[in-house]
C-alpha cells in the first residue's frame, strides 16, 4: 500500500513550527498506552515507525510522517495519567486545540481507543474538539484479540450507540488489532478517503 512509503519527516512542538501546511493531513490521536503507536506501525507496516513518538523530547511534540509531497500521517501527544503536571497538560492542550483549529490540510482525525477501556475523559475531549471544529472522526477500537469475538462487537456496539447521539459528528468505527493485523483493509480505506488517494 501507500504507508509503506510513510517516513519520519519533522516533529514540532506546536503547529507554527509544524511543516508546510499543504496538501493532505490525518492525525492519529490516543490517550497513553492505548495502543497508538502499535497502530501506526500496523498500518504503515514497518516495525518501528512510531517509536520516534517516544523518544525522549519528542513525546509531547507533533510527530509527522511523509508519505509524498502532499500527505502527511501526524502522531499527535497522547497523555492521560495523572502524574502529568498541570502545567504541561495546558500546555499540551494549547498546543493541540491550535493544530486542530488552524491546521488546513488537516482532513480527519483517526483516535485510537483500547477496546477494554473506550470513551476514557481524553477520548471524550477529542470527540468533542472534533464536533467542534467539524473534523471527521474515525474510532479504532483497537486490543480487539485481547476480547472474544462476541465481546469486541459488543464493546463496538455501545461505543457506536452512545456516539450517535452527538450531532453535527461524522463519524465511523472499526474494530482492530496491531498485534493480529485485525482491521488493516477498514483502517486504509478511511485514510484513502481522507488522503484523496
Ligand atoms: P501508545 O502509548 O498508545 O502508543 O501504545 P503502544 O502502541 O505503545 O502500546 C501500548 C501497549 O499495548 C504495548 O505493551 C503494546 O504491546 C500493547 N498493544 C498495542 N496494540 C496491541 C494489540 O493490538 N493487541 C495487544 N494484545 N496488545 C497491544
Amino acid at each position: 500500500t501507500n504507508y509503506q512509503k510513510a517516513r519520519y519527516l519533522a516533529s514540532a512542538p506546536n503547529v507554527r513550527n509544524a511543516p508546510q501546511d499543504v496538501g493532505f493531513e490525518v492525525a492519529f490521536a490516543g490517550r497513553s498506552n492505548a495502543g497508538k503507536s502499535s497502530a501506526i506501525n500496523a498500518i504503515t507496516q514497518q516495525k518501528s515507525l512510531a517509536r520516534v513518538s517516544k523518544t525522549p523530547g519528542r513525546t509531547r511534540m507533533l510527530n509527522f510522517f511523509r508519505l509524498d509531497d502532499q500527505r502527511r500521517l501526524v502522531d499527535l501527544p497522547g497523555y492521560g495519567y495523572a502524574e502529568v503536571p498541570e502545567a504541561i497538560q495546558k500546555n499540551w492542550r494549547e498546543a493541540l486545540e491550535r493544530y486542530f483549529s488552524e491546521r488546513r490540510s488537516l482532513r480527519g482525525v483517526f483516535l485510537v481507543m483500547d477496546i477494554r477501556h473506550p470513551l476514557t475523559s481524553f477520548d471524550r475531549l477529542m470527540i468533542e474538539w472534533c464536533r467542534h471544529w467539524d473534523l471527521p472522526l474515525h474510532i479504532a477500537l483497537t486490543k480487539a484479540d485481547k476480547l472474544g469475538r462476541s465481546a469486541a462487537l459488543q464493546a463496538l456496539r455501545t461505543v457506536e450507540a452512545e456516539l450517535k447521539t452527538i450531532e453535527g459528528l461524522e463519524i465511523s468505527l472499526q474494530i482492530f488489532s496491531a498485534l493480529k493485523r485485525v482491521g488493516l483493509e477498514e483502517a486504509w480505506a478511511v485514510l484513502d478517503r481522507w488522503l484523496g488517494l
